[in-house]
């Protein structure tokens, strides 16, 4: 006896499938021949197979089988392949049935398909498939057709009752007849092309399927009971600060319009989906249209120096006064932490809770790496406002420290969303009291994988916060985040900042060999002046450390900065970058964005980036600040891929761009066609959809800028 019968006597009651069991010759064919493992007639069990291994002996004898069964219940037809059973002459009809209406021609315990078989004098068997079931009718063509029509009825009765009104058709397609039906002509008795019906869908095959449904409108109110029991207590949160100023007032709409035109093309938007839009506020163009009520911040501002309000701010700052959320597409080096920064310190210094009673930190400002937050904390510093004090927690930095100093009472915290989640479960910190919420760089978090906790950390925030997110970039994983956690925000985009930088910066790119690269990079340092600064990027940790390695035994004042090292020494690197006690950094993309080093000269891409969007970031570095800056790409043919973007950044900046490149992407393009001629469909299989071998699918960036800024 195979396993699969054993099976089958310990079930007693239902055919089992024998899943991994059986050898699929056996699963396909029993020894006797028969389909019995995918055949259904009535209930089985542990007599009934015996009677069946009792039929073995008079298996040659179809016609008094047929009888048998009726008679004495044996519960397995002989094999249909193309034998007949007594005068059922007619190839079998099969009836390709929904799976959702098997249960109703089965019936309970398979009392229908008795029935059905008893009225018509047909034998009825049942191959269950994926997504609808066979139904096999054996027997005289006149048998035939009356089962048909029976369970044709039965079968539109049951749609009709529960699929009424979604426009399904009936839930049985005749398609067998002539040709062979369920066995498809073959004449060994078929292959199985579904399992059988256990006991427990047999049961549940009584004519009407139950159907319980989710009561989700209970549900949702017990999660709102339960976050209004959650926020109950919290003191009352003000939001609204701005009173605009006359002069902006005054501004005509074709104004507005000319001045966010040439002020890097600002884009605003409300984003609110319900109910009428909101008027977009004017932008304010000077500090004191933003701040007049607000003398400290003025003071502030004035000590820093700074003469104007950068396109972000102008647009940002009216915007988070007011209070509303708000989505600032803008990179770093645009002031986008003083856009919201400012509003934030007037936030929670008008709020009716004394800072004393808050018991808590009042801002909060996620971000993606140590290295942003450390700016961040600088740029918090800088602007001191009300003595407000502010913490840096990240992953990698002392933690029993920082500990002590949340402990010690903060107004501000800066944090990288997987530490500060460790602090937030150990219960370390109290995010009850924070109303002004910052998602900095949210792209980017997302990027590394923080989503689940920048989830966990904002269960514990207010619902009624005022929320900021900035992105460089508007993908669909930021506009999810967007939608699940700002209420009703407006959007304030700036033009693509790197690539406004990108066009102060002189771009050379030149095509090499692997192999030359180190000599070409030591003869740019050989050239450089004493005031230069160069930042070297290259693609992998091991590069970065070798490269460094050999600048220092060449004498050279060099730093390294890579994840691979302790953050001290990244730190370090950094601060004696900025120091300019070393004039030459090499680094990963780790510093591609977000390194606000002013005096960068020049930027060298010893390694093309993974994608044109991090070049454009590379060469955001330098060029700041109304500076002029110099960036050198080195490309090799490996990088023919990006080729044709590269060109278009180049044109768009108004640089020179190599024929080789054009060569380059010629080559690269022709290459292409000829694969999709090899292979057609073959792009379908690609990671991340094709397009310039860009990991991130190409849909990020300018790609997704501007297109649609609904949600
Ligand atoms: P961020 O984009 O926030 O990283 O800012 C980049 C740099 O611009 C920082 O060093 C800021 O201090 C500086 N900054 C911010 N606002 C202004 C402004 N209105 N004018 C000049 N520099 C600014």
């Amino acid at each position: 006896m195979s396993d699969w019968e054993d099976e089958y006597n310990e079930g007693g009651v239902a055919l089992q499938k024998p899943a991994t069991k059986l050898p699929p010759t056996e699963w396909k064919l029993p020894s006797d021949g028969r389909q019995r493992e995918y055949e259904y007639f009535g209930v089985r069990n542990r007599s009934r197979f015996e009677d069946s291994r009792e039929e073995r002996a008079d298996r040659n004898g179809g016609g008094s089988e047929y009888q048998s069964r009726r008679g004495g219940g044996r519960p397995f037809p002989r094999s249909t392949g193309g034998r007949s059973f007594g005068d059922e002459k007619s190839p079998p009809v099969t009836l390709t049935v929904e799976n959702s209406s098997v249960g109703r021609v089965i019936g309970r315990g398979g009392a229908k398909i008795r029935e059905l078989e008893e009225s018509t004098g047909a034998r009825i068997k049942i191959n269950k498939g994926d997504y609808e079931g066979e139904v096999v009718i054996f027997g005289s063509a006149a048998a035939q057709q009356k089962a048909k029509e029976m369970i044709e009825e039965l079968v539109a009765d049951v749609n009709s009752r529960f699929h009424n009104g979604f426009g399904r058709g009936g839930g049985c397609r005749g398609g067998g007849g002539g040709d062979g039906g369920g066995y498809r002509g073959r004449g060994d008795g078929g292959v199985k092309t579904g399992s059988v019906w256990s006991a427990a869908e047999l049961q549940a095959a009584d004519a009407v399927p139950a159907r319980v449904p989710i009561d989700w409108n209970s549900i949702r109110e017990n999660k709102d009971k339960y976050e209004q029991l959650k926020w109950k207590d919290v003191p009352p949160l003000k939001k609204k600060f701005y009173t605009e100023a006359e002069c902006v007032s005054m501004l005509t709409a074709e104004e507005v319009s000319e001045w966010r035109k040439e002020n890097n093309n600002i884009f605003v938007d409300d984003l609110k989906e319900e109910g009428e839009k909101r008027p977009i506020p004017n932008p304010c163009r000077t500090f004191l249209e933003a701040f007049e009520l607000y003398p400290e911040i003025m003071e502030n501002i004035e000590r820093v120096g700074f003469v104007k309000p950068t396109p972000i701010q102008s647009q940002a700052w009216p915007v988070l006064l007011s209070g509303e959320d708000l989505i600032a597409i803008a990179q770093t080096g645009t002031g986008k932490t003083l856009a919201y920064l400012l509003p934030g310190f007037i936030h929670m210094d008008g709020q009716p809770v004394p800072r004393a009673e808050r018991g808590g930190p009042g801002m909060l400002v996620l971000t993606p790496t140590r290295e942003l937050a450390l700016q961040i904390e600088t740029e918090c510093k800088k602007y001191s406002y009300k003595s407000y004090k502010s913490i840096c927690i990240y992953g990698g930095g002392d933690r029993r420290g920082q500990i002590n100093l949340v402990k010690g009472g903060v107004d501000i915290v800066i944090a990288t969303p997987g530490r500060l989640n460790d602090l937030q479960m150990n219960e370390l910190i109290n995010l009850r009291s924070i109303t002004y919420l910052v998602l900095d760089e949210a792209d980017r978090m997302l990027d590394m994988g923080f989503e689940p906790q920048i989830m966990k950390i904002i269960l514990d925030i207010r619902p009624d916060r005022q929320t900021v997110m900035t992105s460089a970039t508007w993908p669909t994983g930021v506009r999810r985040l967007s939608k699940s956690y700002l209420k009703n925000p407006m959007m304030v985009y700036v033009g693509t900042l790197d690539l406004a930088a990108v066009n102060t910066v002189q771009q050379t790119v030149l095509i090499v060999h692997e192999d030359e690269k180190k000599s070409y990079v030591f003869d740019f340092i050989r050239n450089m002046l004493p005031q230069d600064k160069v930042l070297i990027f290259v693609g992998k940790k091991l590069v970065a450390d070798d490269l460094s390695s050999d600048m220092c035994l060449h004498g050279l004042a060099v730093q390294c900065l890579h994840g691979g090292h302790e953050q001290s020494d990244r730190e370090e690197a950094l601060k004696d970058f900025k120091n300019s006690r070393v004039r030459i950094l090499v680094a990963t993309d780790l510093a591609s964005r977000g390194l606000d080093v002013h005096d960068i000269t020049h930027v060298f891409n010893f390694d093309f980036p993974r994608n044109i969007e991090e070049y454009v970031h590379r060469v955001g570095r330098t060029g700041r600040a109304g500076r002029s800056g110099a960036a050198v790409t080195l490309v090799t043919r490996e990088n023919w891929r990006i080729a044709a973007e590269l060109i278009l950044i180049l044109e768009r900046a108004g640089q020179e761009v190599p024929e080789e490149l054009v060569l380059m992407a010629e080559r690269y393009e022709k290459h292409k066609r000829e694969k999709e001629m090899c292979n057609p469909g073959g792009g379908q299989g690609r990671r991340g959809g094709g397009g310039w071998g860009r990991r991130d699918g190409g849909g990020r960036g300018g790609r997704d800028r501007g297109q649609n800024w609904g949600f």
